[in-house]
């Protein structure tokens, strides 16, 4: 029969097409958005929604037979993973050879597994990253905009000093201060008056039961509870789940057609069908879009997009490490899994790095301080297509890590040079005490202003546009969803007026 026929299809659910599903509905337009994972609302047999992180089960991963966390041992023991079922669960790793990318499947997309910092980038490093983009009107308007709707808030800073669930990051902090480095709370979408009572037992635990990176119960504002509550308020925004977007293409008359496979959540293949849209919006990420686009250019189903497709993609220069503390600073055995507080190293011109400090939510004292650092590495990969598997693969080598390891590794060397302590080499499967292989930042493949026009209109076609992480040019110096929001803020405001408003 015909295709079904909507105004405007949204691919994905995460911050871009969030956000753009809320701008839409309020102006009034029928909009569909194609979510590939799971709506996330109903709790299983054991009263929960997600799992912990210390009891994974089928629900924490997207159709794998173990977990895969990003601590692969402890004390080389490989006590952290999980076997587990095949099913359609909140957290994928998507493995390319040297480099591995974390992200988040379901409606809400990344704010559903992700640690809920939302950090604001320092305006001059905005400014280099992206150098057209009006940066007075970002930071007057679209960052202030994206903190307020995503209910971005602060903890107490005399509650950071008493809480136990936070000895860890004081005690990282001291040790960071002792070796002359700065330090700077940061904000959240975790409610951290939530948190406090959670430690005060009067509201049933999420940051503090070890809950992050396969969901929280409780307490985060993610999209489903922020933009996209707000987004299906409108009533014109509906949501397919278990839906995913395998081939775009143009018709005459300038519409495009979207090739759309629904799975159940065991995996098994329900159909493929047809949709046409006027509007075209990619919202999938930094993989999802990018994957998109190289498969339509390289299978010929939208021949007119150029080689920028897939290019500029970069880590946010993630490196993880683990520093060994003394037998007298012990960083307690209860952690929150939402980190409160980084390095801030930014201004260093040599080694900028700005290092969150993550828990270790082991429910156990480890004597370990674990850190995820964001540095600035120039590299870049490309992504090409694989008609063979059908996939568009990340060229990444393992080598393109290093600048990330020796910017974190100048920090860190110092840290532990004046406090007399040593790095961790138990915590990644091997004796590496830094981890630059996998990415929770994936950033880039379709760039502003490379791949598409300042706003995220794609080049060579009418009424496409992108608008995620893969906008960013595979950095921007902090957490990125808070960038991501407002960027896309700022697009579909210019897109509504100039190409919908007034068509
Ligand atoms: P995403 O949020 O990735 O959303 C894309 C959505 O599209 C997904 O739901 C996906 O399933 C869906 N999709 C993809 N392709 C298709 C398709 N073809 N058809 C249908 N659906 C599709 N950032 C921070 O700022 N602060 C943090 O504390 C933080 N912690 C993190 C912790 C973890 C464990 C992870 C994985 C990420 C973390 N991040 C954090 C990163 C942040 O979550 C991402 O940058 C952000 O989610 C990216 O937003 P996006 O709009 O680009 O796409």
């Amino acid at each position: 029969g015909a295709a079904e026929h909507s105004p405007a299809v949204i691919v994905g659910t995460g911050y871009g097409a969030a956000v753009t599903a809320l701008r839409l509905g309020a102006a009034g337009i029928p909009t569909v958005m194609l979510e590939m994972g799971q709506l996330w609302n109903t709790p299983a047999e054991d009263g929960n929604i997600f799992p912990d992180m210390l009891n994974p089960d089928r629900r924490a991963m997207w159709f794998k037979d173990r977990t895969e966390a990003p601590l692969a041992s402890f004390l080389w023991l490989d006590l952290v993973n999980r076997d587990i079922d095949r099913y359609a669960g909140v957290l994928d790793r998507v493995n390319y050879g040297d480099m591995s990318v974390y992200v988040g499947r379901g409606v809400g997309g990344g704010s559903l597994v992700n640690g809920a910092m939302a950090v604001t980038p320092k305006r001059s490093y905005f400014e280099q990253i992206l150098p057209r983009v009006d940066a007075d009107e970002m930071y007057g308007r679209y960052f202030p905009l994206a903190n307020s709707m995503l209910g971005t808030n602060h903890i107490d800073p005399e509650w950071f000093e008493t809480s136990r669930a936070y000895q860890f990051a004081r005690v990282s902090r001291k040790a960071a201060h002792e070796a002359g480095f700065q330090t700077a709370f940061v904000p959240s979408v975790y409610d951290f008056d939530y948190m406090r009572r959670e430690e005060e037992q009067l509201v049933p635990r999420s940051a503090l039961a070890s809950e992050v990176i396969y969901g929280n119960n409780h307490g985060k504002s993610s999209l489903d509870k922020s933009y996209l509550a707000a987004a299906l308020g409108t009533g014109n925004v509906t949501i397919e789940t278990l839906t995913e977007v395998r081939d775009i293409a143009q018709q005459q008359d300038g519409t495009y057609s979207l090739s759309v496979r629904r799975i159940d959540e065991h995996g098994t293949v329900l159909g493929v069908r047809q949709l046409t849209a006027k509007y075209l919006f990619l919202g999938g990420g930094s993989l999802g879009s990018t994957e998109l686009l190289v498969r339509a250019r390289d299978t010929g189903k939208l021949p007119d997009l150029g080689e920028e497709i897939g290019r500029g993609w970069g880590t946010n220069g993630n490196v993880m490490l683990g520093r060994a503390n003394h037998s007298w600073d012990p960083v307690g055995e209860l952690e929150s899994g939402m980190p409160a507080l980084g390095i801030d190293n930014w201004d260093d011109p040599v080694s900028p790095v700005f290092a969150e400090i993550a828990p270790v939510p082991a429910g156990i004292e480890t004597f370990a301080s674990l850190y995820l650092a964001i540095t600035r590495n120039p590299e870049r990969g490309t992504f090409r297509y694989d008609p063979g598997a059908d996939r568009a693969v990340l060229q990444w080598s393992e080598s393109q890590g290093q600048p990330s390891i020796d910017a974190a590794k100048r920090v860190f060397d110092r840290i532990n040079e004046v406090n007399g302590t040593s790095y961790r080499y138990d915590l990644f499967g091997d004796t590496r005490a830094f981890e630059s292989r996998f990415t929770y930042h994936p950033l880039g493949g379709l760039v502003l202003g490379e791949a598409t026009d300042l706003y995220g209109r794609v080049n060579g076609y009418r009424n496409l546009y992108v608008t995620d992480g893969s906008l960013i040019p595979g950095s921007t110096g902090v957490n990125p969803f808070v960038t991501i929001t407002a960027l896309a803020e700022r697009n579909i405001d210019r897109v509504l007026a100039e190409d919908i408003r007034a068509a």
